[in-house]
């Protein structure tokens, strides 16, 4: 493989560890999808984001009122994937809840921001580029340096061990120097969880990152993973004759990971 074309991502990457096949693909062989997945959860978080990024860019404090934030919201407001008007406008009204929460209650603020949305591109050594968008890294009060992801979904979550080696060395790439926190920021609880950064820390880190990154690379067959979910969860569905094979499907269920979801039974 040609590595000096291959970008990875946290959700690349996540694609790569659910169907090899569709990974190949969308990243390598960069197939255009007869058509494109609607999500109504990936609009809404977008939406969000996109209204939190422009409002976070605003550096005249006058303009940071609650109601520039919902007009931002309403500007950037994604429809895509939504099953009814009704279902998009309790999105819409939990998002405004979500953003009136955090106008009041922000807990990402600092002495200044030093970088708000940003797509960050790194070379790694000639072999792929490792690329991801930061929500916002910001110095704090005590002059250290946080990187912050908002979160959208309902449910609280551990830092996943994936992205934080990419959050260390894209924000390394933008700022010179790696964070001394890496955060979460679960908007619909108005509540974060941070990962203090130390040196060991980075290191077992990023070394986990390479790992995954070496079996990327040295993957050669892109062997596909069908399941019952590859209708609603892969733009290629259509084109794949392994996804609508009910033998695959049951003998891939049977190739899962986790040894305890064949641990159901007493023998
Ligand atoms: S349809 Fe399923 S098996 Fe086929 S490429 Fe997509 S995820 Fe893989």
């Amino acid at each position: 493989m040609a590595n000096n074309n291959l970008y990875l991502s946290h959700s690349s990457i996540q694609v790569f560890h659910t169907c090899k096949r569709r990974f190949k693909y969308k990243h390598i062989d960069r197939i255009k999808p007869k058509e494109n997945l609607a999500n109504k959860y990936l609009s809404f978080g977008q939406s969000v984001h996109t209204a939190l990024a422009k409002y976070n860019l605003l550096t005249d404090e006058t303009y940071r009122t609650v109601e520039n934030l919902h007009k931002l919201l309403r500007k950037n407001w994604i429809r895509q994937g939504y099953e009814s008007i009704e279902e998009e406008r309790d999105f819409g009204l939990r998002a405004l809840d979500m953003l009136s929460n955090y106008h009041s209650n922000p807990l990402d603020q600092g002495k200044k921001n030093l970088l708000v949305e940003e797509m960050i591109y790194l070379d790694i050594d000639g072999k792929f580029t490792l690329c991801g968008k930061l929500d916002k890294s910001y110095l704090r009060n005590d002059d250290s340096i946080e990187t912050t992801d908002y979160k959208t979904g309902k449910n609280i979550e551990a830092i996943d061990t994936l992205q934080m080696p990419i959050y260390l060395l894209l924000t390394k790439s933008k700022l010179g120097c790696f964070p001394d926190t890496v955060s979460y920021y679960f908007l619909a609880h108005g509540e974060k969880i941070t990962q203090d950064v130390n040196e060991s820390y980075i290191k077992e880190s990023i070394d986990f990152l390479w790992e995954i990154s070496e079996e990327i690379i040295s993957e050669r067959k892109y062997p596909c993973s069908p399941s019952p979910y590859c209708s609603n969860n892969c733009e290629y569905f259509a084109d794949c004759p392994e996804a609508k094979d009910s033998n695959l499907i049951i003998v891939n269920s049977l190739l899962e990971k986790d040894p305890s979801s064949l641990s159901n039974s007493l023998f």
